[in-house]
């Protein structure tokens, strides 16, 4: 699949749309106190087709999320025998199911929804050896809500612990999707990041705090987000 198959009009416009949100990311992390991270778009390209991955990875954009493993393992095998197959990154951002890991474990560079050890523990040993270490982030339900997925705020440390040993897996921090109405989501979420690093000082990359999306990006990065996942504000909305 090539950007060809999309027509010119569309990939002008697609690529306008996503030089935008760079534009407001780099112009919200500029106006922080944060500014010593710099905060990466992540894409999020789920329901949409690989033609629109290729032609932003042509323009530079470097890493897209998908939340389908099968739409992804498709659309990952695609892109990889493309001209701009090496230089991007996979996020997995959907919720795993646990006869899923190994395919996970074998096409993605990230995960950001682990919230229980057995996950982690399978995707360990489901990492091949020639790759380098999965990146992961805890997902944590940080509205308490019961119908939520993510790891309880008062059992993170013992997840950290138990996963820390892992050495095909790095930690590198903690992602959330806050409750619409929870306003200071973002703020407690970064208290819990810095929480963590002084429980853990031998935590030695806990460098990524994955939240925001289209409608709150701007609050999130405020508030010391250092990854923003985007969907609908670059690709457009989903059916
Ligand atoms: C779909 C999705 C996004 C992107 O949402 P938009 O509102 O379209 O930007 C971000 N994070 C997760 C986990 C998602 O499932």
């Amino acid at each position: 699949m090539t950007p060809d198959d999309l027509p010119v009009e569309e990939q002008e416009a697609l690529v306008a749309r996503w030089q935008k949100v760079c534009d407001e990311v780099k112009a919200a992390s500029s106006s922080t106190k944060n500014t010593d991270k710099a905060v990466t778009l992540l894409a999020v390209s789920k329901t949409k087709p690989t033609a629109m991955i290729a032609t932003l990875a042509r323009a530079g954009q470097r890493d897209f999320g998908e939340n389908y493993l099968q739409e992804a393992l498709e659309k990952i095998a695609e892109i990889k025998q493309s001209e701009v197959g090496g230089a991007v990154v996979w996020h997995y951002i959907g919720h795993i199911q646990r006869n899923k890991t190994r395919d996970i474990a074998e096409h993605f560079d990230w995960v950001h929804t682990i919230e229980r050890e057995i996950i982690a523990k399978r995707l360990q040993e489901q990492r091949p050896e020639h790759l380098p270490a999965l990146n992961v982030l805890i997902q944590v339900n940080i509205d308490a809500e019961d119908s939520k997925s993510g790891c309880q705020p008062s059992e993170l440390s013992e997840l950290i612990a138990a996963i820390k040993p892992y050495d095909k897996l790095q930690l590198r921090g903690l992602m959330i999707i806050p409750a619409k109405e929870d306003s200071d989501a973002f703020t407690r979420t970064n208290q819990l990041f810095k929480d963590m690093q002084s429980q853990h000082p031998d935590l030695t990359q806990w460098d990524t705090l994955s939240m925001g999306m289209s409608g709150d990006m701007e609050e999130a990065i405020a508030a010391g987000s250092t990854m923003v996942r985007v969907g609908t504000a670059i690709f457009g909305s989903r059916d």
